[in-house]
């Protein structure tokens, strides 16, 4: 069963707002700025003023800069100090709003909308439905319940969203196919969207999986195997985040490895680590699949049953003594 989410609670929120703060997570992907945008699209139709932010990396993902509304990103500076009402959009705690989160503070209302297990419900009013595909998806029933059609920008965005956070419609639920079908209907290109987000990348893409993939370890846990790779500084030449982020797509197909980690180095803070966590629900070696969401917010982080994360600082060798002793 479903739990019952008070959509009613967040058109309330964005029906009464005068201005709109939008803040994505740090290191965005395309859920949250697909739901940054597409919330953004439908609140300027409406004549409300509005911003749409993330604090980290400068640059947004060259993937996502062909979304419809791209036009409403502006730099953390840019977004004021006092506004109405903040939506956060996929952020499951406030560090994910990284230094975007001191606009928290002057906001009248704020407004979380998301669907990680482990959300701290940091808002004033939280919108939140783990069993959700992905964020765009808990905004298009927002958007339904609020009478706002999903027109062809708007359902670009939600589809992003969608198509990535289900990791090309393999993780699914009953009505995951209905929604696509719906934005498909309103004329976007869904091959082209997938195309664009998933399947392009530059030829230093290549020689990167080569380096980080050649450095793979399988080691044994209580829970079946876990399959790690570390992605350092100068493996990262020529190759943007998404490329980074397709790693832990590959390692987590290991037949051998309930469990997979990819320990991502920092380019801009020595020793600083964030890593991927994925889990398998079935397959060898694994007991009903590990909840990830429960080991990364053990190690400071959160996420989903399935895909979690967390930062850590230290050498690769202790990183990965720290993730066993946590696995247990
Ligand atoms: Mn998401």
């Amino acid at each position: 069963m479903r739990d019952a989410v008070d959509l009613d609670a967040a058109v309330a929120a964005l029906a009464a707002a005068r201005s709109v703060t939008i803040v994505c997570h740090v290191q965005p992907d395309a859920d949250t700025i697909g739901s940054g945008l597409a919330l953004a699209l439908v609140l300027h139709r409406r004549g409300v003023p509005v911003w749409v932010s993330f604090a980290e990396p400068a640059e947004l993902p060259v993937s996502m800069r062909s979304l419809p509304g791209v036009h409403h990103l502006v730099p953390p500076a840019q977004v004021p100090a006092t506004v109405d009402l903040l939506v956060a959009v996929d952020c499951g705690g406030v560090n994910r709003l990284g230094a975007l989160a001191d606009r928290l503070p002057g906001a009248a209302t704020t407004l979380v909308l998301d669907h990680h297990r482990s959300n701290t419900r940091f808002g004033t009013v939280n919108v939140i439905d783990p069993d959700a595909e992905s964020t765009t998806s808990l905004l298009a029933r927002v958007l339904d319940a609020w009478g706002e059609p999903i027109d062809v920008e708007v359902a670009h965005c939600l589809y992003a969203g969608l198509v990535t956070d289900t990791g090309s419609f393999r993780w699914v639920r009953p009505g995951t196919h209905r929604l696509a079908e719906r934005l498909l209907a309103t004329g976007i290109d869904g091959g082209e969207i997938a195309r664009t987000l998933l399947d392009t990348h530059p030829f230093d893409w290549l020689p990167m999986l080569s380096r980080v993939l050649g450095s793979a370890r399988l080691a044994p846990t209580a829970h079946g195997g876990l399959v790690y790779a570390f992605v350092r500084r100068d493996d990262v030449d020529g190759v943007g985040p998404e490329e980074v982020e397709s790693v832990i797509d590959i390692v987590r197909t290991t037949a051998e490895a309930g469990i997979a980690a990819v320990f991502k180095e920092s380019r801009t803070v020595p020793g600083r680590w964030t890593v991927s966590l994925r889990s398998r629900d079935t397959g060898p070696g694994t007991q009903d699949g590990v909840d990830v969401a429960e080991v990364a917010t053990a190690l400071g982080g959160g996420g989903h049953r399935f895909a979690a994360g967390y930062t850590a600082f230290g050498e690769p060798d202790d990183l990965v003594a720290a993730l066993l002793a946590a696995l247990g």
